[in-house]
């Protein structure tokens, strides 16, 4: 048989194997695995490693906050910056308006990301406080094709506790995955009140208003709402010690509970919010980047398997978006750009340093965020999967800066990183959409990722 591509002579790396072997590709689909396989087209992976497509199920591309401030990848640039990093699939967020129903605003939100996806791309239905007298939608909305939702537990989309015991109960009822920001909103409002009383308005005081110990809280709170509901829950963007705790406490009593960490808290220090010149406002997301001892943990948790996944939150904003809170931090739009170095970042700072095998870096990048999200042939290297693939140069060396990666602003808080590790090819459904830092996919190309219970 010929096979339309086959990737010769690598070393495959899966969440469950390593094993040499040619990888054969036809109509887009994972066709074989085996010896001197021949194709229309071969790339030779000699000394490379050959994993699944990395899957990012946590990015929010052009979201509005309202008052004209949107975050600044599009779902083209920040598809394109994703690909560069050997990510294929992506989860991104509905926000419904007031006016809308949730089928409407997917409907608007797919009509965004359509014409612009460079790979493929899911969506999480968020639930804010308006969506609680509408959670008799769900039922479409599962028929539709999403079967993740978004709660949040801080910012205006905050949900107080009894909205969200009825909208996890009604997740449940459709067979749905919630997935959770969890953080105190009351204390940390009270704390930034008191910080701006005080004067204190600069970034520095930002880590210092959204304390690890009320992360915890607010996770541990979450996960008993959860389990006396009867639902899984899959706790987003972990910072600390505190929530891995409690993660590792429900899952040791069975619960189906997972966690997610990202790359600034894995890669950064809380030293990054005094940075002069108005630079701390750069790393201000939430939760917070926090001290080194908190990093190391997360790592720790990482090798342990008391976190599940690594995503990135990728929601970068302009450098005018990060000056709106220099006389109040409060008012710094938060996010950061890690979606082009999230794969490599964590073959660097996993692999290479001996914290996390190669098997561990594909579980936790590609494997489990795909299971968690739902999202069925991807993630993995099995026959029958749809052909995302990397070709990894694992010697490669570069000292990440806003100039050489690919996201839509000028500035990145890993200025400097050195890592080791890059994706040479990323191909998504057989198609090679970078190759050698050249980018070869059209927009439009990706597709919306149907999902179903
Ligand atoms: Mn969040
Ligand atoms: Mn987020």
């Amino acid at each position: 048989m010929i096979f339309d591509l086959v990737i010769q002579n690598g070393t495959v790396v899966t969440s469950a194997a390593t094993f040499q072997a040619d990888v054969g590709v036809r109509d887009g689909k994972i066709a074989a695995f085996g010896q001197s396989l021949e194709g229309e087209r071969v790339l030779d992976a000699t000394d490379m490693l050959v994993t699944p497509g990395a899957v990012d199920i946590h990015v929010h591309m052009q979201m509005s906050l309202g008052d004209g401030v949107v975050s600044a990848d599009t779902f083209l640039t920040g598809t394109r910056a994703a690909a560069f990093g050997g990510t294929t699939a992506i989860v991104d967020f509905v926000e419904v308006e007031p006016q809308q129903s949730m089928i409407e605003a997917l409907h608007a939100r797919q009509a965004e990301a359509d014409p612009q996806v460079v790979i493929d791309y899911a969506l999480h239905m968020t639930l804010g406080p308006d969506e609680i007298s509408k959670l008799d939608q769900l039922t479409a909305v599962a028929a539709a094709g999403i079967t993740s939702y978004k709660l949040y537990m801080a910012y205006g989309f905050r949900l107080t506790d009894d909205q969200l015991y009825r909208a996890l109960r009604a997740v449940r009822d459709v067979g749905g995955m919630p997935v959770i920001h969890a953080e105190n909103w009351d204390i940390i409002n009270a704390l930034v009140a008191d910080n701006l009383a005080a004067g204190r308005t600069s970034s520095h005081w930002h880590p210092r208003s959204r304390p690890a110990l009320f992360e915890g809280e607010a996770a541990g709170r979450a996960i008993d709402i959860a389990a006396y509901v009867g639902t899984p829950l899959h706790i987003f963007h972990v910072s600390c010690r505190e929530v891995v705790a409690k993660i590792a406490a429900a899952r040791r009593q069975g619960l189906p509970i997972t966690g997610e960490t990202c790359p600034q808290y894995l890669n950064l220090t809380w030293e990054a919010y005094d940075a002069p010149g108005g630079r701390g406002a750069y790393a201000v997301c939430s939760p917070p980047i926090r001290d080194r001892s908190q990093q190391q943990a997360l790592w720790q948790a990482l090798a342990r398997g008391e976190l599940q996944v690594v995503t990135t939150d990728h929601c970068p904003f302009s450098a005018e978006d990060k000056a709106r809170g220099r006389d109040d931090y409060s008012q710094i739009p938060g996010g950061v750009p890690s979606i082009e170095m999230r794969f490599a970042s964590m073959y660097s700072g996993g692999v290479v340093t001996g914290r996390l095998t190669p098997n561990q870096w594909v579980d936790l990048c590609c494997t489990t965020p795909a299971k968690i999200a739902n999202l069925a042939g991807k993630g993995d290297l099995i026959v029958g999967y749809d052909a995302d693939i990397v070709i990894f140069d694992p010697g490669q060396k570069r000292i990440l800066s806003p100039e050489t990666l690919h996201e839509n602003v000028s500035w990145t808080p890993y200025n400097g990183l050195e890592i080791q590790g890059w994706p040479k090819v990323t191909i998504s459904r057989g198609e090679v959409i970078v190759h050698d830092g050249r980018f070869f996919g059209k927009p439009g190309r990706g597709q919306f990722i149907f999902r179903k219970v």
